[in-house]
């Protein structure tokens, strides 16, 4: 008999799922979607459960649309971890669900090959264009982009081809529209390509045995230097696995999706290999996913979100740079893709390797404690040098938009040798704050608890917080005075002052604000891999995933706000850029110099990092957390609230600590700090505070949060605030 009811979860932010009659004839099963009525909204959701019970009568359920899948879309090792993701974040099941799906399945679109169609020159329009177009000018250029070869209907939309003029085109009989809609082509039998690979050293040999000796699960952390050798490694480990028929998961930083790293695999393997980010579309995301869920694709390389793409038989993961910020989401389902990729490969029982050159305290601290596997690369590959590190003291010295005179007669050095320069400063803008100079009054969000950051080539103050903006401004409202002046210093400001400094030189600036067009940062990169720029300023986003041989000298102007910084993770931070910034310059024949600005030359943080390396840091840093019983040798929940009055949020956190606190599973080592203002305690017009809670371990945690969560829920002062719960924050503001 089938069962008379569906449970349902829907992406609504509610921690229940929805009772649904099924229809006659209708056949849902558990893991795949049906579209609901839901208030008068219809919703697509996923079945939990097929039951003839329910807590409501009958005739209050109503009954669902459609059926929209007659499988589930998840094996079950991957439904289960989805299942987890949202117990242990404490995030909905319906909107975790939701989340792991590409959009067009969201949208209720058939989980099946989308149609794609392809535009082609016909033999008639081949004559044509042997003798010539004549003079309309579109359809010359489409015949033009044809004559190489079939190009997609987004091909022309790029290039602002209307679609009139295909039509045109088709109906005198010179273009055809053919359907290309993928097929699935068996792999060949030489999975790997006729390359030069090189030859692999003792330690790459070492760390490739280990991994490999044993296809089941084992996490392994492998620690070793830009350029030594890491990405080889994960090559050599992916070839036995697309060998035996099964496929690889590479997850990479937002910004280390670079086409050299992809092309690397591509050229590497003779097997079709899929790219998960954010720039794709609803199709080309959905046909990733299809493409890894029925094995036409052998490797996915993707950001976070990719994560949660089913494979038909996952054979490994990797996690490149698994200490970057950008695999903790920050809002809706606040996850950790490198742990949640831990708890994946122990569900389908595969091998998962974390590579890093500075790896996360946390991930340090399991290999140093034996419970993940400790693979070490030691020296540069090849034969590049390390690099020589030096602090330049600045106190007392002044300086110019942030330059102090020994910078500058250094970089003046390294660019008369004809060298490439790079300078890291982490603020873009051109001066963090706009000030008046009688009366000391500053230009200030009036939506947030923050400054205005000033931006000279769009004349505009923005707020970095809201988003907000307005046209510079020429007058004090203090006192009117119309004498404002810059204080600090942005990228922006010092791109100016090197172009006055150093005019026979070309200076890039990469951050967010000059890479916002879509390729802009890509051929970007590309001019300066070509020597175009010999000065390169960035932000951090020029730290990662990138290599630039001709760079001899890196500069990181202004780290002494990490050093003393309320965030108890900003000294690894700075230690990780430090390491990352100084793996990208230099190679065998130009060794390469890191110039670190800073008023404290004798800190411990920069002295341990200098003298010794990353791992000296680490330990010590490990230490330290180890005192202040901080992660990794604690467990953190950041409750985070905000509304229109601030009375209200501190209020409602105030009644989540009481709760917490008068909770059974509260045991003698928890502790609630708080509640306390947000770093920017204001922000968008809304007031914030937060309250941390910390516990000695994850289950204790997952328990006391089970079991407190429906009575902070049923408070009358929760209805009164937006609130969230950040499991294992990595940020605190
Ligand atoms: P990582 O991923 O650690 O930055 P890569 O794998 O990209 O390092 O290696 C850096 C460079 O060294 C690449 O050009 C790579 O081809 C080369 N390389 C890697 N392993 C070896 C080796 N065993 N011998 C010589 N060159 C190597
Ligand atoms: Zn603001
Ligand atoms: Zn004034």
């Amino acid at each position: 008999m089938q069962p008379a009811i569906a449970r349902v979860a829907l992406p609504v932010p509610l921690d229940k799922l929805f009772d649904y009659l099924i229809p006659s004839g209708a056949y849902p099963v558990v893991g795949g979607r049906v579209s609901v009525p839901f208030g008068r909204q219809t919703l697509v959701g996923i079945v939990i459960e097929l039951t003839d019970q329910s807590s409501f009568a009958r005739e209050q359920l109503k009954a669902l649309y459609q059926v929209l899948d007659h499988q589930p879309l998840w094996a079950a090792p991957l439904y289960k971890l989805l299942m987890w993701c949202s117990q242990y974040y404490q995030y909905p099941l319906g909107e975790t669900l939701s989340n792991a799906m590409p959009s067009a399945l969201r949208k209720g679109k058939p989980a099946e090959w989308a149609k794609v169609v392809e535009w082609q020159l016909t033999e008639a329009g081949k004559n044509q264009l042997m003798q010539g177009l004549g003079r309309a000018v579109q359809q010359a250029k489409v015949m033009n982009m044809l004559s190489s070869g079939a190009l997609s209907q987004q091909a022309f939309i790029d290039a602002d081809v209307s679609s009139s003029v295909l039509k045109n085109l088709r109906e005198k009989g010179w273009i055809v529209c053919v359907d290309k809609t993928p097929h699935r082509a068996a792999w060949p039998q030489a999975i790997e390509a006729e390359v030069d690979k090189p030859k692999l050293n003792q330690e790459q040999a070492v760390a490739i045995a280990a991994v490999n000796s044993r296809q089941e699960f084992g996490c392994y952390l492998l620690e070793g230097v830009t350029g030594s050798g890491k990405t080889e490694v994960y090559l050599n480990l992916i070839k036995p696995v697309l060998e035996r028929g099964a496929q690889a998961l590479v997850l990479v930083p937002e910004i280390g999706l670079t086409p050299q790293t992809i092309n690397r695999f591509k050229k590497r393997f003779n097997v079709p290999v899929e790219v998960v980010h954010s720039g794709l579309n609803d199709t080309e995301r959905l046909n990733a996913w299809l493409a890894a869920k029925d094995r036409s694709a052998g490797i996915i390389i993707g950001t976070r979100s990719a994560l949660m793409t089913p494979f038909a038989n996952l054979g490994i993961i990797i996690v490149d740079e698994e200490h970057d910020g950008s695999y903790k989401q920050q809002d809706s389902l606040r996850y950790h893709a490198r742990d949640v990729a831990v708890m994946r490969a122990n569900q389908e029982n595969i091998p998962i390797v974390l590579g890093s050159a500075t790896p996360a305290l946390e991930t340090l601290h399991n290999a140093l404690s034996g419970k993940y596997h400790h693979l070490i690369l030691s020296k540069r590959a090849g034969n590049a040098l390390p690099t020589t590190n030096k602090v330049l003291d600045i106190k007392g010295l002044y300086l110019d938009s942030g330059l102090s005179a020994p910078l500058i007669a250094e970089m003046r050095r390294h660019l008369a040798a004809g060298n490439q320069v790079m300078l890291f400063l982490n603020r873009r803008g051109f001066s963090p704050a706009l000030m008046c100079h009688e009366c000391g009054w500053i230009a200030e969000c009036k939506r947030c608890d923050a400054y205005y950051t000033y931006h000279q080539s769009s004349s505009e103050i923005r707020c970095h917080h809201c988003g907000s903006q307005q046209p510079v401004i020429h007058q004090c409202q203090g006192c009117g005075s119309t004498h404002l002046v810059t204080v600090g210093v942005g990228t922006e400001q010092l791109e100016n002052k090197l172009a006055e400094l150093f005019p026979e030189f070309k200076a890039i600036r990469i951050d967010r604000d000059s890479t916002r067009r879509k390729g802009s940062l890509e051929s970007a990169l590309e001019a300066i891999r070509k020597g175009e720029y010999q000065i390169l300023i960035g932000t951090q986003m020029l730290a990662k995933g990138h290599h630039f041989p001709n760079v001899t000298l890196v500069a990181l102007l202004d780290v002494d706000g990490s050093l003393y910084s309320s965030d108890f993770r900003a000294s690894e931070r700075l230690a990780q850029l430090f390491i990352q910034v100084a793996g990208r310059a230099g190679r065998a024949s130009k060794p390469g110099e890191v110039v670190l600005q800073t008023h404290h030359p004798e800190h411990s943080l920069l002295q341990a990092l200098l003298e010794k390396d990353y791992r000296h840091f680490a330990q010590s840093a490990l230490a330290e957390r180890k005192l202040a019983i901080l992660p990794p040798f604690s467990y953190l929940t950041l409750f985070k609230a905000e509304a229109n009055h601030s009375a209200m949020v501190e209020d409602f956190l105030r009644q989540v600590r009481q709760t917490l606190e008068a909770n059974p599973l509260f045991d003698e080592y928890c502790m609630v700090l708080g509640p306390t203002p947000s770093p920017i305690a204001k922000r968008a017009g809304k007031f914030r505070w937060q309250l941390l809670l910390q516990t000695q371990s994850r289950p204790v945690m997952q328990k006391l949060l089970n079991s407190a969560k429906p009575a902070i829920q049923m408070l009358p002062s929760a209805k009164k605030v937006r609130w969230s719960l950040d499991i294992e924050p990595q940020d605190l503001s």
